[in-house]
């Protein structure tokens, strides 16, 4: 099948420009630009980078040493806010990658601890020097968040990210004051469980960062059977767990629309207030769909828009793109849509792919409502808010709503 031309494209805004200036982008973002100057080459199954093309990237050269001074002077010019955390790595006109591959990675973060008084935040598959880690997280408290990508210990690693750090080296990096937060999910039985038990015998206080993989396009079919697959894991996953009662804080990440019903009371009591009439168009993706034909059906037109841009089983209001969007319009003369899917960080009132709302209006000729409380802030606080293992079991696996709103049909 060939690919489906986008109707609706975000206009270059690289094309020509110096790399400093893509830089800049990212720094105003709240981002730490460094570069390995090429593609990730760990090469995970999973990686949500494999196919980046519905946004305009350019990756910029490996970052030299005059480069991260630019940086570094950059950022101190910046006001200090005690809650940010600086994000190692641009992600909206660069590719993701695993910094830790740079080799003057490790020095840099010492600079940026050393030099501002700012904090850090940083992913990895695990490339960190170990003890030099620990011993920045024991010098520097309460100014680094490190989220330790684990995926998994079992024998799917090895399928999976095989160019990642081995077990055993992992084993250290969680073992000591380094870690904040270690992610892995369920893929079969006996995966996600084993893994917390170990992992909490190391290090009862980093976050049990939890649930499953969604398959996302770009992916190959095996790897996508094989998400999909841990997915039907997941509650005996989670049930062991709950039943070892681990002393480590957890959350789960779970389908979205399992998410969506754990926040389905603010949900609906945000669409509520939002004064809608019974014929007025609402965009949604899916999850949202789902709670509201449940508990508000025929309160508003609900507009089901599936996330075509980013395909797979992707389901989330914040990631549909105006093109998504454009693609399901019939007659609507006026629609509402939430703000959270026009505050990407490429810019305001653009979506992830870079497409500007007013594009979106002169292209259909519909006219735009922006729900201005839908935002991002909200969207990230609710996602966290009902999230951790505890919420899962007792107000999903063991609700007895659960089961109609598991059996209400599809959006069309
Ligand atoms: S290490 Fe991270 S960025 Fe690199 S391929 Fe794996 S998931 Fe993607």
């Amino acid at each position: 099948m060939g690919t489906v031309l986008p109707m609706l494209q975000a206009t270059p805004v690289l094309k020509g420009k110096d790399y400093r200036e893509i830089l800049r982008q990212e720094l105003d973002a709240g981002k730490i630009p460094i570069s390995l100057g090429r593609s990730c080459p760990v090469q995970c199954e999973f990686c949500y980078e494999l196919d980046h093309s519905y946004r305009e990237t350019a990756e910029p050269p490996k970052t030299t040493q005059e480069d991260w001074e630019f940086i570094l002077d950059y950022i101190n010019r910046k006001p200090t806010d005690p809650l940010q955390f600086w994000c190692l790595g641009g992600n909206e006109y660069m590719e993701w990658t695993d910094l830790f591959l740079h080799p003057k990675a490790m020095e840099w973060v010492e600079d940026f601890l050393r030099h501002t008084d700012k904090n850090i935040q940083f992913f990895t598959v695990g490339f960190v020097h170990v003890p030099k880690i620990h011993q920045l997280a024991a010098r520097y408290p309460g100014r680094i968040n490190f989220e330790l990508s684990v995926i998994t210990l079992s024998h799917y690693r090895q399928r999976l990210m095989p160019h990642a750090p081995a077990v055993k080296h992992l084993l250290k990096v969680l073992d000591g004051p380094a870690v904040s937060s270690a992610n892995f999910y369920s893929f079969d039985a006996d995966t996600m469980s084993a893994d917390a038990v170990t992992i909490s015998r190391i290090n009862q206080h980093c976050v049990l960062w939890m649930g499953c993989l969604t398959p996302v396009r770009g992916l190959k079919q095996d790897t996508v059977a094989l998400m999909r697959q841990g997915r039907t894991f997941l509650p005996q996953e989670t049930m062991r767990i709950y039943e070892a009662g681990l002393p480590n804080p957890t959350t789960i990440h779970t389908e979205a629309y399992i998410t969506a019903f754990l926040n389905r009371k603010r949900i609906v009591s945000l669409f509520d207030s939002l004064g809608l009439e019974k014929n007025d168009t609402v965009v949604m993706a899916g999850s949202v769909h789902k709670i509201l034909s449940m508990f508000r059906k025929n309160r508003a037109r609900f507009l089901f828009v599936p996330n075509a841009t980013l395909g797979g089983d992707s389901d989330c209001t914040v990631l549909l793109t105006f093109d998504d969007i454009a693609r399901r319009l019939t007659r609507e003369k006026v629609i509402h849509i939430p703000k959270c899917v026009m505050q990407s960080g490429r810019g305001p009132y653009m979506d992830i792919a870079g497409v500007k709302l007013e594009e979106f209006t002169k292209k259909t000729g519909v006219k735009v409502k922006v729900l201005h409380k839908i935002d991002t802030r909200l969207a990230n606080k609710q996602l966290y808010r009902h999230g951790s293992l505890q919420h899962y079991v007792q107000d999903y696996l063991r609700n007895p709503l659960t089961q109609s709103y598991e059996a209400l049909p599809a959006p069309a």
